[in-house]
C-alpha cells in the first residue's frame, strides 16, 4: 500500500490542509502535472453496494484460486457510506450468494420487514389499495444503506481490498494511441485507469501553496460503480457511444428524512408505499414509510424528473407531504435526525447502456439497474458487481478455475481469455455478454413496461392500471414500451427529463403552504442535518460549460480534440437568459440543497469572450447565477434536469459533500 494512502479509511477527511491561506498562484495544467503512479489489477470507482461487491468477489477468487490480485476502491465520501442515500428496503438475494454466512455476523440488516402495504393519498385522506406482487417484501430487510455500505466496506477490507475514502475519481488515464473501438466502431483511446482529484486548486483553477496532485491508478480493469449519473460513467457512456442501442436514461429524485418517533407509533419492519397526493396526476412519484430498527422511521418522496412544471419544488412537495394527517400523526412528538436527497435511475432495461468499454465496465447504478416497480436496486447493483468481478478475474487469470456464483447460467470461466496476452488492459466484453439472461436482466425485463406506462397520456392513473395488468401477465407481453421523450431524434445521451420541462409561460406557479417547524422546515435547516462541507476556496465543481451553444451535455475529461468546454461569460449569460427568462429559474426551485440562486445583478457586465475567470460575474437582464457549491449534497439533479443541459457536475476535492450516517 502506498505510504501516502496508508490509514485513509480511518482518517476523517483531508480538510486540515484546506484551511491554510493561499499566498501564491501558479498556472495549472492537469495533463502536465507530475503524479505518483500506482499499478493495480482492478481499480473500482465508488464504494457502494456494486463496487464493494465487486471488490469482495475479486478477493474471494484470490483465496479460491491462489492467484493474487490487487484491488483498489476509490470513494469520494470522507467515509464509506457518507454519500449513500437510499430508502431502504433491501432484498438479500445477492447478499445470500456473495456472503452466505452474513446472518451469523454483526450486520446492519437487523430489521426484517414485517408488513408491506400500499396506500392512495388525497390531500386529506388515504385509502389502502392492492399491493402489486413485485412489492411484496417478504424476506426483505429495512435498513440504512449508508450503514450497509459501511459494513460491506469492513468485510472488503478484511479480505485485503484497499479502500481509499476521500479520494474522488476525477479523470481517466488514457492510452497514448487510438488503440480501441467504441460501440459503433469508431477509433478511440482505451481507459488505463483513473486519476484522483487534485487538491489545493484555487477558485480560478491555479495552484495554491497546498497544491497536491492526484494519484494516477493505472489499472488493467477499471470498474465504474459511481451510482446514478456518475461523472466518470457519464463521460464513458458518451465517449464510447455506449447508449448506441439504448434509450436515454430517465431519473427520479428521492428526498428522505429519518425520524425517531413516538414508540407507541413505531411498528418495527412496517413498510408502506404511497401514490397520489402531493403529486398531481400527471407527475410521476410516490412516498414511503419504512420502520427501521431502534425506533427510527425512514420517510421519503420520489419525484420523477420528467416533471413538466418548472415551478415544482421537490423539497417543498416533500415538506407538504408531512402536513397530511397521516404523516402528521406518525411524526407528532418525534425528532428529525437526518435529511438528504439523491437521484435514482428509473429507465430499467430499455435504458441500459452497453456495459463494457475499452479497459473497463459500468456496474450497478452507474449503468442503471433499479427495478422501478419494486423500487429496489441494491440487489441488482451487488449482482452486477459480482458478475463484473468474475469476468474480470477470468480475464486477468485465464488459467484459473473457480465456481461462478453471480450468474452461473450465463457465465462460466472457460480457462481461456478474450484479452490479448500481456496486454495492459483486459476485455470486459464477457461481462456484457453474461449480463443477458442473468438474474438482473430477468428482474428488469419482467417490469420493463411499468415505468414507461406512467409517462403516457393517461399519467399516474393510466400507469397504475397498466402496471396492474402487466403484473398479472408477469411482463409476458410481446411489446416493450418506450420512455417519454424518445422519438428517435434526440441523441441518446440527451436527458429526456430536461426535455420534458415546459416553459414557465405554459405552467401555473405552485403555491406551497408555509413551513410548520419542527414537522416541516426551511431548506437550510434540513441541509444542516446532512453535515455537508467542502474545502474552501476550491473551484466551483458545478460547471456552466455548454449546452445552450453546443452539443449534448457529455461530461468532462475526455472530449474529442477541439470540443470547447470553457466556462465563458457568453455561456453564463445564455444560461441565465434561458433559465431565469423562460424556466422560472428551475434549479433554484429544484436543487434539494439550495445551491443555485438567480439573484439581482446590478454590477457591470463583462465583455463576451473576455477572461474565463470573470464568467461568474456575467448575467442577463439584471439577474445573475450564484452557485453555492459548498452546500452540494451530490444528488446530481442539476446535471440531469437543467433545461439547457449546460450544467456539468464534476467531482470536488475528495472528502467533500454530505456526511450521511443514517440514510
Ligand atoms: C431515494 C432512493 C430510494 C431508494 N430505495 C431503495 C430501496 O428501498 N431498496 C433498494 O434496494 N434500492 C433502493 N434505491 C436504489 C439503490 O439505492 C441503488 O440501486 C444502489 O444504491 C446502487 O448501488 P451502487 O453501488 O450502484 O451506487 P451507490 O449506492 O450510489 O454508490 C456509489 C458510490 O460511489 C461513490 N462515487 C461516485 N462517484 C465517484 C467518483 N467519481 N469517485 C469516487 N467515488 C465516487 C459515491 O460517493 C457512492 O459512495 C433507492 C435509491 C434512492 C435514491
Ligand atoms: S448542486 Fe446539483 S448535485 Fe448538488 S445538491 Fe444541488 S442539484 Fe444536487
Amino acid at each position: 500500500m502506498l505510504a501516502r494512502l496508508a490509514g485513509r479509511r480511518s482518517h476523517p477527511s483531508a480538510f486540515w490542509i484546506h484551511s491554510r491561506r493561499q499566498a501564491t498562484y501558479t498556472p495549472y495544467n492537469p495533463d502536465a502535472e507530475a503524479r505518483e503512479e500506482e499499478q493495480v489489477d482492478v481499480c473500482i470507482v465508488g464504494a457502494g453496494p456494486a463496487g464493494l461487491s465487486a471488490a469482495i468477489r475479486l478477493k474471494q477468487l484470490e483465496v479460491e484460486t491462489g492467484k493474487e490480485i490487487r484491488v483498489v476502491v476509490l470513494e469520494k465520501g470522507s467515509e464509506v457510506g457518507a454519500h449513500i442515500l437510499s430508502g431502504a428496503v433491501v432484498e438479500p438475494s445477492a447478499l445470500d450468494v456473495l456472503l452466505p454466512d452474513w446472518r451469523l455476523t454483526d450486520h446492519p440488516l437487523s430489521q426484517p420487514v414485517t408488513s408491506s402495504s400500499m396506500r392512495l393519498f388525497t390531500s386529506k385522506s388515504t385509502f389502502p389499495i392492492p399491493h402489486p406482487p413485485q412489492m411484496n417484501n417478504k424476506g426483505n430487510y429495512v435498513t440504512s444503506l449508508s450503514r450497509f455500505a459501511s459494513w460491506l466496506g469492513g468485510v472488503a477490507e478484511e479480505l485485503g481490498v484497499e479502500i481509499y475514502p476521500g479520494f474522488a475519481g476525477a479523470r481517466f488515464l488514457l492510452s497514448d494511441e487510438l488503440d480501441a473501438t467504441d460501440a459503433v466502431g469508431g477509433q478511440v483511446k482505451s481507459v488505463r485507469g483513473v486519476v484522483t482529484h487534485d487538491a489545493g486548486l484555487t477558485r480560478q483553477r491555479t495552484k495554491s501553496p497546498r497544491f497536491e496532485p492526484g494519484i494516477a491508478f493505472r489499472a488493467r480493469a477499471t470498474l465504474l460503480a459511481e451510482g446514478a449519473h456518475g461523472s466518470l460513467s457519464k463521460t464513458a457512456i458518451s465517449t464510447y457511444n455506449l447508449r448506441h442501442n439504448a434509450q436515454p436514461q430517465t431519473y427520479g429524485i428521492g428526498l428522505k428524512e429519518v425520524w425517531r418517533i413516538d414508540p407507541s407509533k413505531h411498528v418495527p419492519g412496517k413498510v408502506v408505499h404511497t401514490i397520489g397526493w402531493p403529486m398531481d396526476w400527471s407527475t410521476y412519484g410516490g412516498g414511503w414509510e419504512y420502520h427501521m430498527a431502534d425506533g427510527l422511521v425512514s420517510i421519503g418522496l420520489v419525484v420523477g424528473l420528467d416533471y413538466k412544471n418548472p415551478y415544482l419544488e421537490p423539497y417543498r412537495e416533500f415538506q407538504r407531504m408531512k402536513h397530511h394527517p397521516y404523516y402528521r400523526n406518525l411524526l407528532a412528538s418525534g425528532e428529525r435526525l437526518a435529511y438528504g436527497a439523491r437521484s435514482l435511475t428509473e429507465g430499467g432495461i430499455q435504458c441500459l447502456p452497453r456495459l463494457d468499454f475499452p479497459g473497463g465496465a459500468l456496474l450497478g447504478c452507474s449503468a442503471g439497474v433499479v427495478n422501478t416497480a419494486k423500487i429496489k436496486g441494491t440487489h441488482n447493483a451487488m449482482r452486477t458487481g459480482m458478475l463484473a468481478a468474475e469476468t474480470a478475474f477470468a480475464e486477468l487469470h485465464p488459467g484459473a478455475t473457480f465456481v461462478p456464483i453471480a450468474s452461473p447460467e450465463t457465465f462460466k470461466p472457460s480457462g481461456s481469455s478474450e484479452s490479448t496476452p500481456d496486454s495492459e488492459i483486459v476485455s470486459l466484453a464477457p461481462y456484457n455478454k453474461a449480463f443477458v439472461g442473468s438474474p438482473v436482466y430477468k428482474d428488469l425485463w419482467t417490469v420493463r413496461n411499468v415505468r414507461p406506462a406512467f409517462g403516457g397520456r393517461f399519467g399516474t392513473l393510466g400507469g397504475v392500471l397498466y402496471a396492474g395488468l402487466d403484473t398479472i401477465l408477469g411482463g409476458r407481453v410481446p411489446w416493450t414500451l418506450k420512455h417519454h421523450g424518445d422519438n428517435g431524434s434526440n441523441p441518446s445521451t440527451t436527458s429526456p427529463d430536461a426535455l420534458a420541462t415546459l416553459p414557465a409561460a405554459e405552467c401555473k406557479p405552485i403555491e406551497y403552504p408555509p413551513f410548520e417547524p419542527p414537522l416541516s422546515t426551511d431548506l437550510m435547516s434540513s441541509v444542516s442535518l446532512t453535515g455537508t462541507n467542502h474545502a474552501e476556496g476550491q473551484p466551483v465543481h458545478l460547471r456552466v460549460m455548454k449546452g445552450v451553444d453546443g452539443p449534448a451535455n457529455t461530461g468532462v475529461g475526455m472530449q474529442p480534440a477541439g470540443v470547447d468546454v470553457a466556462e465563458t461569460p457568453l455561456r453564463r449569460r445564455a444560461h441565465v437568459e434561458a433559465n431565469a427568462g423562460s424556466y422560472a429559474g428551475l434549479l433554484q426551485k429544484a436543487c434539494p440543497a439550495g445551491v443555485y440562486e438567480y439573484v439581482s445583478d446590478d454590477g457591470g457586465k463583462v465583455v463576451p469572450g473576455n477572461l474565463e475567470t470573470t464568467a461568474e460575474e456575467e448575467g442577463w437582464d439584471g439577474k445573475k447565477l450564484v452557485i453555492n457549491s459548498q452546500n452540494c449534497i451530490h444528488c446530481k439533479l442539476c446535471d440531469i434536469k437543467v433545461p439547457t443541459q449546460d450544467i456539468t457536475w464534476t467531482v470536488p476535492e475528495g472528502g467533500g459533500g454530505p456526511k450521511y450516517t443514517l440514510t
